[in-house]
């Protein structure tokens, strides 16, 4: 395994920088309102903002995973070469952004296996991670570790261990953990634990509301407890330009537009300020010994 590349801040356990490649409208917020059959006539933004992205992290010496939409890779074959050329772990968000627990098995595993084909196929790397689309991972869908190390994966970041009302499972344990029925490490996004309670803190629309240094915090308190930060975001949210959606309810509107204007320079604070790398490189204890994370029990009961 190759040493993590990042800024030299020796003896710092790095954390895990996470992007989920799809556009401004393939998000769940908008699904009411935006039609499927009409996502060709939207404009797309992925290329450009993932670009951007690119730009920022190897200013900053970062590394990450991009957990990209199948959909996306096979229109923009070309970004996700530029993906596995600069040393990102190229990973799977499924194949068009299905919810998992709106899935059955079957279809679920033709999503995970025909996303992953395509993927290993264009970037000409193996394809290990994989995301669900709004962490959709939970108790409604609990055949979905197995179908996902049926179709060749090795480890899953599709749990947000919160309660929200879009998706989450607070029941869920806040560290990496080895479904026992699969041969399959699944990594949280990383969560805040204050006063026995779990707060979300992992990235996204959080990242966008609240100051950097809160995410330094609960970076430190996480690398306290042993176990990586695990941070994610999406292209869109580094581009203010982005069309509208005006037909969505408020709320979604509020959501996804919050922050989005200091997003890029929140995220460039944050990259040179810490030390970010793949996926693959800040978990491979966890991915290496198949022991690991098989007592997250007592996570699941205590916090
Ligand atoms: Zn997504």
């Amino acid at each position: 395994m190759n040493q993590p590349q990042g800024p030299q801040t020796d003896g710092v356990l790095p954390g895990a920088m996470t992007i989920d490649v799809e556009d401004y409208f393939h998000v769940h917020a908008f699904a009411g309102v935006i039609n499927r059959a009409d996502w060709p006539t939207y404009e797309s933004r992925v290329e450009a903002n993932t670009d951007r992205l690119l730009a920022l992290f190897d200013e900053g010496g970062a590394k990450g995973t991009f957990f990209t939409l199948g959909c996306v890779a096979a229109q923009f074959p070309d970004l996700v070469r530029r993906i596995t050329g600069a040393g990102h772990e190229l990973a799977s968000h499924g194949w068009d952004h299905h919810a998992v627990f709106n899935q059955d098995r079957p279809t679920f595993f033709e999503d995970v296996r025909k996303a992953r084909l395509t993927l290993e196929d264009i970037g000409g790397v193996d394809v290990k991670g994989y995301r669900a689309a709004s962490f959709s991972i939970d108790p409604r869908s609990p055949w979905a570790y197995e179908a996902l190390a049926e179709a060749g994966y090795a480890y899953s970041s599709s749990s947000h261990p919160i309660a929200h009302d879009l998706y989450g499972d607070p029941d869920a344990p806040r560290h990496p953990f080895r479904e026992p029925t699969a041969d399959m490490l699944e990594i949280p996004v990383t969560t805040l634990l204050w006063r026995g309670k779990r707060y979300p803190l992992g990235g996204g629309g959080f990242f966008r509301m609240f100051p950097v240094p809160l995410f330094e915090m609960n970076a430190r308190r996480m690398r306290a407890e042993g176990v990586p930060p695990n941070f994610y975001l999406h292209p869109w949210e580094i581009d203010p330009g982005q069309p509208r959606i005006n037909d969505a309810p408020l709320k979604s509107r509020l959501r996804h537009t919050i922050g989005l204007s200091r997003c890029e320079s929140k995220l460039r604070k944050l990259v040179a300020r810490g030390r970010w790398t793949r996926m693959d490189e800040a978990y491979h204890g966890w991915l290496d010994d198949r022991s690991a994370g098989t007592d997250a029990g007592a996570d699941r009961l205590t916090a």
